[in-house]
């Protein structure tokens, strides 16, 4: 089977200085894997390599085309949707002025985003400034989904959030793994969380993958080792 993302021997290098020596990854469609790793390891430098944010060196696939030299436009219209760190939108915009302003031809809409996040259409005609750190981030999901991308990038979504608007967040990821069985790589430090929405996952430590497998293979050891959990 193509994988729908091949990664690997990734390298890449801020000015001088290298942050990643050689990441192999693979998302298959319909999966959703997990890119683990403690801090500073190389995860958000490998989502925007992906995401064609920075130079890299290695092989870049996705759906058997050549990532590597494309811009960062082209890639997202590939089909890579990215819910960047820091859960990013328009301040200024209304939340519907959000979500269109992403939007390419597909079964996403402001509709169905909206049946995703009910929280969303009731807050519809809101300025995104207005709105509280957990829907600003199921905003950043519903900008990425407008895209209709085929894999959909979460880095660190769940970041900073209350218990409980992270269990919505959870809740949605889940959703739409059942029920759309979009391809999805997913960044979060809650281990217990990945376990259960993961189908596999990968470790990196020091910008090199050092372990990658399904989480039943996750020993205890090896996760204290390279996560320190
Ligand atoms: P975190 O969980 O803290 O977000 P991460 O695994 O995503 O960590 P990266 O942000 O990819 O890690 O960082 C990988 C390495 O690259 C680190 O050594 C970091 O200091 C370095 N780095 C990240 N961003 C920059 C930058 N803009 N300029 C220079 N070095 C950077």
């Amino acid at each position: 089977m193509t994988a729908l993302l091949e990664v690997s021997g990734l390298e890449a290098t801020y000015g001088a200085s290298q942050a990643l020596f050689g990441v192999n990854l693979r998302v298959d469609a319909g999966e959703v894997v997990a890119l683990m790793g403690r801090n500073g390891m190389g995860k958000t430098t490998t989502v925007k390599c992906l995401c064609r944010m920075m130079p890299a060196s290695g092989v870049l696939q996705f759906d058997g085309q050549d990532l590597s030299r494309l811009p960062s436009h082209r890639a997202a219209r590939l089909g890579i949707g990215l819910v960047p760190e820091g859960r990013r939108c328009f301040r200024d915009l209304t939340v519907e002025e959000n979500l269109t302003a992403a939007a390419r031809p597909g079964a996403w809409d402001v509709a169905t985003v909206g049946q995703l996040f009910p929280r969303l259409a009731e807050r519809r005609t809101q300025r995104a400034a207005s709105l509280s750190g957990g829907e600003q981030q199921m905003l950043a999901i519903g900008r990425a989904l407008m895209t209709n991308p085929r894999l959909l990038i979460l880095d660190e979504a769940t970041e900073g959030l209350a218990p409980i608007v992270r269990q919505e967040i959870w809740a949605a990821i889940a959703r739409l793994k059942r029920d759309t069985g979009l391809a999805i790589l997913i960044i979060d430090k809650t281990l217990s969380e990945l376990r259960q929405i993961s189908d596999r996952g990968v470790i990196l430590t020091r910008g090199r993958s050092v372990w990658e497998g399904p989480f039943d293979a996750l020993s205890p050891d090896l996760a204290h080792r390279h996560l320190g959990v």
